[in-house]
């Protein structure tokens, strides 16, 4: 159907043992603490507002039954409608789910779009599944969450394990139950579905704005850059490709079967089409050194895009991470003892909530096309998505200046100062 494959898991890359929820709290007290905020407002902000748990079962190709555990966490609506991915992965949990809808929260308010953060998991491998056996998993979770979707109220997207496929079967699932199709019900979806231009590509496209941006800020010519890679799926591939195309070498790339490096350069769309995807993975390419996970994010480089998941970059090994600019193209790679670390040696993080931005930010335009039934080029998709980047990269970067503190705390200060406000002009019902 010319749809790509599920996004492999990163299963070469053990997660280190980080509280995730814990990590979000803490920069949200930063945060907090920089604005002054009172007690009562800091509570509502570090909590979700409404979290289902659900296990469903499902009847798999071989008859037998079972049973999957999935959550959907919405954290603050104040701004509007949540918004956030679901994510397929064997090791998701009720508080990391929470974790990743509050930063969909900050995320949304840093780029100033009008959505307050959700996010959705099921706690599966994908790769144990038929495609049969995907399609019903996804349909019966989403029936078991439908009371909290819907395209005013919660709009999900895809995430890590997730893509344009099962995004139509959950727009599919949802319009079969209200009797008509309701494309902005979800965002990701195939082009055919009500899909936007630009949408696949965007939260890679996204990254390399915001790396392009931080190079000229930091003074280091993209030209000459090299950069390395962690993960190779949706955000990774794409990242890679534009990185290339904005004249840096790329030297590692990682997929769930291991790193490759070589000084001189890698194929990135060679890599794309001839290897990732398929049987061994990257680690089939030949004219390169075969390094492991860690050791890929400790090589020498200036630019490091860790687009996998969570708590990668720890106080374990910060100090050995040479690039002097990291992007984070996955959500919460660094932990708060990495970013000391690292913001001690006057290396530069670009934070998940403002760098991953493109995704949803092209999410936003995909759910105003549909309520419109008003479609745009890719153009006009690329052109505005750009724009929000730059503008919100300056404000945090201005605000980053007034308040003397690093990239993360500002983007923070922007998207919870945001919140809060929307929250006390709301005020509290009843
Ligand atoms: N899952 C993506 C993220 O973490 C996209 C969310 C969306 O488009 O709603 O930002």
């Amino acid at each position: 159907m010319g749809i790509p494959a599920i996004t492999p898991l990163e299963d070469g890359i053990m997660s280190a043992e980080v509280d995730i929820l814990a990590m979000a709290r803490q920069q949200l007290a930063v945060a907090t603490g920089h604005l002054n905020l009172d007690g009562g407002l800091h509570q509502v902000l570090a909590h979700p507002q409404r979290a289902l748990i659900v296990n469903f079962p499902v009847v798999m190709d071989n008859g037998e039954v079972q049973v999957f555990e999935g959550f959907r966490v919405q954290h603050n609506a104040s701004r509007g409608p949540t918004k956030g991915g679901i994510r397929y992965h064997p090791h998701v949990s009720l508080s990391e789910t929470s974790a990743l809808a509050m930063w969909m929260t900050w995320k949304c308010a840093v780029v100033n779009i009008p959505y307050g953060g959700a996010k959705g998991a099921v706690r599966v491998d994908t790769k144990k599944l038929s495609r049969r056996e995907l399609e019903k998993l996804t349909r019966r979770y989403v029936t078991d969450i439908n009371g909290m979707l819907g395209e005013r109220s919660d709009i999900p997207a895809p995430d890590i394990g997730t893509n344009a496929q099962v995004m139509a079967w959950i727009m599919d699932t949802m319009s079969m139950q209200v009797g008509h199709t309701v494309p902005g019900v979800v965002t990701g979806k195939p082009i055919e579905l009500g899909g936007s231009e630009g949408r696949v590509e965007a939260t890679g496209r996204g990254v390399v704005v915001a790396l392009e941006e931080a190079a000229r800020v930091h003074g280091l010519d993209l030209g000459n850059a090299r950069v390395v890679i962690q993960g190779f799926g949706n955000v990774g591939a794409t990242a890679a490709r534009l990185a290339e195309e904005a004249g840096a070498t790329v030297v590692a790339i990682s997929d769930a079967t291991g790193a490759i490096y070589n000084p001189k350069g890698l194929p990135v769309r060679e890599l794309a089409t001839k290897y990732s995807g398929h049987e061994g993975g990257i680690r089939e390419y030949q004219d390169a050194e075969k390094v492991t996970n860690s050791e890929l994010l400790e090589l020498d480089c200036d630019v490091l895009i860790p687009a996998a998941i969570s708590a990668q970059i720890t106080a374990d090994n910060a100090d050995r991470i040479k690039a002097s600019i990291i992007v984070e193209g996955a959500n919460g790679p660094c932990t708060p003892e990495a970013d000391a670390i690292i913001g001690d040696k006057g290396h530069l993080i670009v934070p998940d909530i403002l760098a991953n931005a493109g995704g949803v930010i092209v999410s936003y335009f995909e759910w105003v096309q549909d309520l419109q039934n008003f479609f745009w080029e890719e153009d006009e998709v690329n052109v505005k998505l750009k724009k929000i980047m730059r503008a919100a990269f300056a404000s945090v970067e201005a605000t980053r200046v007034v308040y003397k503190t690093d990239m993360r705390t500002a983007a923070l200060i922007i998207g919870v100062k945001r919140v809060s406000e929307a929250t006390v002009r709301r005020g509290i019902f009843p």
